[in-house]
């Protein structure tokens, strides 16, 4: 799947010039700015973030990809990994070429950041659940 693409040119910032060993950049960002990208778009450049997740409820996926949703009622798998059960029907879909590969991988990769942001948020809750009964006084 290729990225959105716009001429770095167009955004009124001094570049900086890649790591030559490994080609990554760094972080320079020190204050928050908005630029609109041209031909549609915002772009956000903000110091401390590494990087954005998108989450979607089961619910919201199943609307933004709904085709694939469908597909998966069909599966005789009630919870199919669309990965690799035997005569998966949204596997087969793309095998027939009737669904886009790539539509499938962003699903799925979707559905994998959407698990693991969850697992993290469940994570978080009980080491707060954890300390406050740490912290909790003795009864008596
Ligand atoms: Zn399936």
């Amino acid at each position: 799947m290729s990225r959105p693409q716009f001429p770095a040119e167009s955004i009124d910032r001094p570049g900086v010039p890649l790591r030559p060993g490994d080609s990554k950049g760094r972080h320079t960002t020190t204050t928050r700015e908005l630029f609109l990208v041209p031909g549609g778009g915002v772009l956000i450049d903000t110091p401390g973030l590494r990087a954005v997740g998108l989450w979607l409820s089961e619910q919201g996926r199943s609307r933004a990809f709904a085709e694939i949703a469908a597909l998966a009622g069909e599966c005789r798998f009630a919870d199919c990994s669309l990965d690799h059960e035997p005569a998966c029907a949204v596997v087969g879909a793309v095998e027939a070429g009737s669904l886009e590969a790539s539509r499938l991988e962003s699903f799925l990769r979707l559905q994998a950041e959407s698990e693991e942001f969850v697992s993290r948020l469940e994570k978080r809750r009980q080491r707060q659940h954890a300390g406050r009964r740490r912290n909790r006084p003795h009864e008596v």
